[in-house]
């Protein structure tokens, strides 16, 4: 029986839930007992406590727990993978790989506590010692997503404790393993119990609680828009500060002079793996007319080989989507496209009928959409990229522009000058040349523009912009004339 974990306790409400597996719905891997408001309270109050201890611990020393906790997560990664993957339904594979990002973050974060936390100014006045600190902020709730639900997670409670706030963590109600893991991980690497506290419940159920609470000093949320717009309403009037990851709809642009093999491999990892649900997944690809027909057979050549299945198949290349709604809205999607008479190159159906009920949908190529279609400007966060053609690098920007996203951007092409233009002219926080449009470092800044971000950039050392908050000291020593 899966629980929440507030100061190091375990908390059992009164609510029961299964976790599923999405691949053969039929298999339940937990229960957990889901927490309440009152258990959202405890761990406030336990975080709020526990705070100006961990504050004043030496920086090295908070540090070292995160280093740790980077090694039982190696040590432990084939049983969190295994987990991971059964509970979320991305293949085996990926699931490892997100286990070692998520150490890894852990890992560069430790370094990040011994890097410098102020900065000395020259004062007007000879005797003053003029400087600055970054220091915590206090309570950080983070609410996080199920899509990556380790390596989300790690990003922001991985610099949230090495600069010495103390965190309430929120995960997606439908991978309480994986978050348990996590948290195990932390509190078995001797961080203080109650530095980092889980709250197992539901959004809906223990969202306002956490948002507006009075001792929660600063948000960090990644999920959807509607959700993330409406929790910075209620935390911003409540004077939080805010950090919001929100949708994309992200486009990959080949040009004619593309590596057309290169191009379409990449296309199809981005907008294939995981089942598209990254917040960087594909999902528009604009094709330059010269190659549209020569791209458009490439790429659902590769999403008709690539096998979808069991995800801890080793043959599997994409497993399930991850739970029931997200099959109920990528078949809306699917049925859309149909009653707006899209071409369908490749794929176009669920799979629901394998025999086990898994979440499963095949890997979908799509063209003759209108751009204005639903379709076309709407997240979908499953396995569907919809081609567009462009008759000119210029339309091909426009189009790559035209949405109220702007997470990542991708473009295929041989010409530099081309490559350096799009750099700039791509609204979007991360441009990816010749690379698809999702995967991502750890050590550089990742956020988006419009829609798709709020608040100062996640990962790299920009993180410490959102966990850490100014002071400014005027040090004058009364003998020092
Ligand atoms: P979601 O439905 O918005 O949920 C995100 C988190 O918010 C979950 O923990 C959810 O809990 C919680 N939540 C729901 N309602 C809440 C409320 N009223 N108050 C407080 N918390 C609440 O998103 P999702 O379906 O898990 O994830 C998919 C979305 O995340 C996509 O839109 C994707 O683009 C986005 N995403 C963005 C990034 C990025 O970095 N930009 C990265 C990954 C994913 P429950 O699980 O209990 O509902
Ligand atoms: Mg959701």
């Amino acid at each position: 029986m899966l629980a929440s974990i507030v100061g190091g306790h375990r908390r059992e409400g009164d609510e029961s839930v299964v976790d599923l597996n999405p691949a053969s719905p039929d298999e339940h891997l937990a229960t957990t007992r889901l927490a309440g408001p009152e258990i959202v309270s405890e761990a406030i109050d336990a975080a709020a406590d526990a705070f100006p201890e961990w504050r004043d611990t030496p920086s090295p020393d908070r540090g070292s727990v995160l280093r740790r906790a980077a090694d039982l997560l190696e040590e432990r990664e084939q049983q969190i993978a295994r987990d991971l993957a059964s509970e979320e339904g991305k293949t085996l594979g990926e699931a490892l790989g997100e286990t070692r990002r998520a150490a890894a973050i852990f890992r560069y974060y430790s370094g990040q506590t011994l890097e410098p936390d102020g900065e000395t100014y020259p004062s007007h006045s000879p005797q003053t010692f003029l400087f600055t600190r970054r220091e915590p902020l206090g309570v950080v709730a983070a609410i996080t997503p199920w899509n990556f639900p380790i390596a989300i997670p790690a990003w922001k409670i991985a610099p949230a404790i090495a600069f010495g706030n103390s965190v309430v963590w929120k995960p997606a109600e439908i991978v309480p393993l994986t978050s348990t893991h996590l948290a195990a991980a932390l509190h078995d690497a001797s961080l203080p119990a109650a530095v980092l506290n889980l709250v197992l419940g539901r959004g809906s159920i223990v969202g306002d609680g956490l948002v507006a609470h009075e001792r929660v000093d600063a948000l960090s949320f990644t999920g959807s828009n509607a959700v993330g717009r409406a929790i910075q309403l209620k935390a911003t009037a409540a004077g939080k500060k805010v950090q919001l990851e929100l949708g994309g709809k992200n486009p990959a642009v080949v040009l004619a002079d593309a590596d057309l093999e290169l191009a379409a491999e990449h296309v199809a990892r981005g907008a294939f793996l995981s089942a598209g649900q990254k917040c960087t997944a594909t999902s528009r690809v604009i094709v330059e007319q010269a190659v549209f027909d020569e791209f458009s057979e490439r790429l659902a050549a590769i999403a008709k080989s690539w096998p979808v299945g069991d995800p801890l198949d080793e043959d599997t290349k994409v497993g399930p989507l991850s739970c029931e709604p997200q099959l109920e809205t990528v078949s809306a999607y699917l049925r859309r496209a149909e009653s707006e008479n899209a071409r369908i190159l490749a794929g176009g159906n669920t799979l629901i009928d394998d025999g086990r009920r898994g979440y499963f949908v095949e890997l979908t190529v799509l063209t003759d959409l209108p751009p204005t279609s639903a379709v076309v400007r709407e997240e979908i966060f499953g396995p569907v990229a919809a081609l567009l053609p462009a008759s000119s690098y210029d339309q091909a920007v426009h189009l790559a522009n035209d949405t109220p996203f702007g997470l990542t951007a991708a473009l295929f092409t041989r010409d530099l000058g081309k490559a350096l233009r799009f750099s700039r002219d791509a609204r979007a926080g991360v441009v990816k040349i010749n690379q698809e449009s999702a995967g991502l470092e750890y050590q550089v800044p990742f956020g988006g523009m419009r829609e798709s971000s709020s608040g100062t950039r996640e990962q790299g050392k920009v993180a410490r912009d959102f966990f850490t908050q100014w002071k400014t000291i005027y040090l004058d020593a009364p003998g020092d004339r």
